[in-house]
């Protein structure tokens, strides 16, 4: 029988992992369906309790059930880091629960953007879901130093206290965007959803150090924070590589192999 997976949400139309793991399939010669999964706001539970009972071997959870998907999991190191899951892997009998956003990020940085990490300033906006996910990974990779900016700035306190508790060592700190006029960073990471409403959180023009690079976790589209840094001499990307390399991890947690991502990145930035 085909092994099953599927990518649950609401909405969940616009998802391109169906398209991005029948790349990895094709690439790597595994026979596999991946289907959208669309889930009730209050129904993640039922939605994904059907689709195991039905015989489905993991899923792959978006907005907004990242937070459901980890009560409902046993939570690997890197769900626990995120206290939120978008991986599950049902093969073993149990709900094995990760968090694949972090690698993901980090591996975009990286290996396809040549961004390293170790030794520099950074500042990500949000203290949503996407930030929980990233944090650890960003200081794991040893930034030299990590500020949370968020507009309802208890979010962000409550982020980065939690997070000191792991890394006492790390310059770690919460701040409003009022308060960045002044500070430099060489990595401005943008995990809020504004871009979605194309509207950009009020950052101010000189936040961006000399060679930064600005990342917008919102993909397909220019959104006024990639083109506000670019006018500011920053050079830009968006989050087209971290959705890929997410998957990419997943792919490798089910199937045991970690697909090449190159190709299926600009074959996605085609479509979009
Ligand atoms: P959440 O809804 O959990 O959090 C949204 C965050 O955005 C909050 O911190 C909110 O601030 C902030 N925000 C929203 N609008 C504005 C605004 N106009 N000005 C300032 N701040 C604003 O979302 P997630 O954290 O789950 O996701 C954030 C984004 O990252 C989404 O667009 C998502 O698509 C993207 N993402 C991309 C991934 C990828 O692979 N490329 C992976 C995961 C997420 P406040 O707390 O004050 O409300």
């Amino acid at each position: 029988m085909t092994d099953r997976y599927a990518v649950v949400g609401h909405p969940v139309a616009h998802s391109l992992s169906p398209e991005i793991h029948a790349a990895f399939a094709r690439q790597t010669g595994h026979n596999l369906e991946y289907a959208r999964l669309l889930a009730p706001l209050n129904g993640f539970a039922t939605t994904v309790d059907e689709f195991r009972a039905s015989g489905g071997c993991g899923v792959n959870v978006t907005v907004p059930f990242k937070f459901d998907a980890f009560k409902y999991c046993e939570p690997a190191a890197s769900a626990l880091a995120a206290e939120a899951a978008n991986t599950l892997d049902f093969r073993a009998g149990t709900i094995r629960g990760y968090n694949t956003d972090g690698s993901g990020l980090i591996t975009d940085l990286e290996h396809n953007l040549g961004f390293t990490i170790c030794g520099q300033r950074v500042l990500v906006m949000g203290a949503g879901g996407a930030t929980y996910g990233v944090l650890h990974p960003l200081l794991e990779a040893q930034s030299k130093l990590l500020v949370v900016a968020n507009r309802t700035i208890d979010k962000a306190v409550a982020l980065v206290e939690r997070a000191r508790q792991k890394f006492s060592g790390h310059d770690l700190a919460a701040k409003p965007y009022d308060a960045l006029d002044g500070a430099q960073f060489d990595l401005v990471i943008n995990a809020t959803s504004a871009g979605l409403r194309d509207e950009m959180p009020p950052l101010p023009p000189s936040v961006f150090a000399p060679g930064a690079l600005a990342y917008d976790m919102v993909y397909a589209r220019q959104t006024p924070f990639m083109t506000f840094a670019k006018r500011h001499g920053a050079r830009t990307a968006d989050g087209l590589g971290m959705l890929v390399e997410q998957a990419a991890e997943a792919f490798l947690i089910w199937r045991g192999v970690r697909p090449e991502t190159r190709a299926v990145i600009a074959a996605m930035r085609d479509r979009t």
